[in-house]
């Protein structure tokens, strides 16, 4: 298929890029590799709009992979932001924004009774997993197939055929002895879970799994399925850990368990707690993270852990986000479904919009999808085709059709009205794609 190529400017930074970083990105999927083309290199947010280095607008359905929540450069998080750095930008001491973040934490989330900072997402579940480890001791862990946690080696584990398989490493560089105590389940099967605790008793550390994922798209879970992980994990000894790296913050003000009310063992957080910076957090029973360094054995660490800079936009933003805030967000996602599933559906496209809280995707099956064998049986190359038509008519979508949508309360009229007007061409696209000669 031939892409619009108009993005000289990026062309030329992607070109340099890739002379001087592996593949031209510092996270692999902004290098557009699943749908081709030229990743358009951002250089400025305001509200719902990103401008590309050509100097054209789009409306950004992506939101910085779901953080930016209030949309780019909200005042507010901005003046919290100019005010730290104004303060100096990391002493490496405690100091009172994280104390102040933590409790605007464990006061939105019940479970959490304790949490610890870290950087990212990938910190705050590596770290999760090791003191469940290190708490129960024991070493094996469950995770399940199309759910992401971060790059963490153990969690970098292909899902299995059958049952309690297990994982064997998804990468290069990930060794069969970091994976090996790695079961990889089919999602939203209980009764895996149920074998797989037969089949190890007394060995597994804990069931780690996305609240509600949105790394395979956007795939909820059935009815009963966390409340089910919790009791098996409570019957078998084992901790139960939800990761809303993803949802935390995003699908109400306490996350998913906002929405499902199941309490964890143990939580992650990411993204909307950061504000736009770097910040992450893990935390739960405080029985357990007594247990981590330095009130216990476990040990973990971060030179620019709690970091002032990023706590501020953190607390900023989730000081923000309110009742209304959160009401907004879900009516600005339920008008936008509804306009992608008019505009394909006018178009006879087979699709699924599929919905957790804010969070949504478009699968291009007509079949419900509940794990990640029902994702990847999707018309991928449709999407390809929809993707680069809502691109070229200034609508920014996550470049994967294995991916989340993310709107903010900044998502006004106008910038709906935009991704309606771009919607009718890029269904007729979908419509039209016949996967030759794609990349999907
Ligand atoms: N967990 C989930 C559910 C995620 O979606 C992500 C990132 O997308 C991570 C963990 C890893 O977070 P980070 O990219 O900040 O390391």
């Amino acid at each position: 298929m031939s892409y619009s190529y108009e993005a000289p400017v990026s062309q030329a930074l992607f070109d340099r890029a890739s002379v001087v970083t592996p593949g031209g990105v510092n996270s692999p999927v902004r290098a557009f590799r699943a749908v081709g083309g030229t990743p358009r290199f951002m250089v400025s947010g305001d509200g719902p709009y990103l401008t590309d280095a050509d100097g054209r607008e789009y409306v950004d359905l992506v939101c910085s992979w779901g953080p930016m929540i209030l949309g780019h450069s909200r005042p507010e998080v901005i003046e919290a932001v100019q005010a730290a750095v104004a303060r100096g930008t990391s002493f490496g001491t405690p100091g009172e924004g994280e104390v102040a973040l933590a409790e605007e934490i464990v006061g939105r989330v019940a479970p959490v009774e304790q949490v610890r900072l870290v950087s990212s997402g990938t910190e705050a579940t590596m770290s999760a997993i090791r003191l469940a480890r290190g708490f129960t001791g024991r070493a094996k862990i469950v995770k399940f197939a199309g759910c992401y946690h971060g790059h963490v080696d153990a969690l970098l584990a292909a899902a299995g055929s059958g049952v309690a398989t297990f994982g064997l490493p998804d990468t290069p560089g990930v060794t069969g002895a970091q994976a090996g105590d790695t079961v990889v389940l089919p999602y939203n099967d209980l009764q895996a879970v149920r074998d797989a605790f037969a089949a190890h008793p007394g060995e597994i550390a804990c069931v780690i799994t996305e609240a509600s994922p949105g790394n395979m798209g956007v795939v909820p879970p059935r009815q009963g399925f966390n409340a089910g992980l919790k009791e098996l994990c409570a019957a078998n000894g084992a901790l139960y850990i939800s990761d809303e790296v993803m949802t935390g913050f995003r699908t109400s003000k306490a996350g998913w368990y906002g929405i499902d009310g199941v309490a964890p063992d143990l939580m992650t957080f990411g993204k909307v707690m950061g504000g736009g910076f770097p910040a992450a957090a893990f935390g739960g029973r405080a029985d357990v993270m007594a247990h981590l360094a330095p009130a216990g054995p476990v040990y973990q660490a971060g030179t620019l852990s709690g970091n002032p800079v990023a706590t501020a936009a953190g607390l900023a933003q989730l000081r923000l986000l309110d009742d209304a805030a959160y009401a907004k967000v879900d009516a600005v996602s339920a008008e936008i479904r509804g306009l992608v599933g008019d505009a394909l559906g006018k178009e006879g496209v087979a699709h699924r919009v599929q919905t957790a809280g804010n969070m949504f995707s478009v699968f291009f099956t007509s079949d419900e999808v509940r794990d990640y064998e029902d994702a990847k049986r999707q018309e991928a190359f449709r999407f390809t085709a929809f993707f680069h038509s809502m691109l070229t008519d200034g609508v920014y979508l996550p470049p994967s059709a294995f991916e989340s949508w993310f709107v903010s309360t900044a998502h006004d009229d106008r910038a709906i009205e935009r991704v309606a007007a771009a919607l009718p061409a890029a269904a007729r696209a979908a419509a039209e794609a016949t996967g030759e000669g794609v990349r999907a």
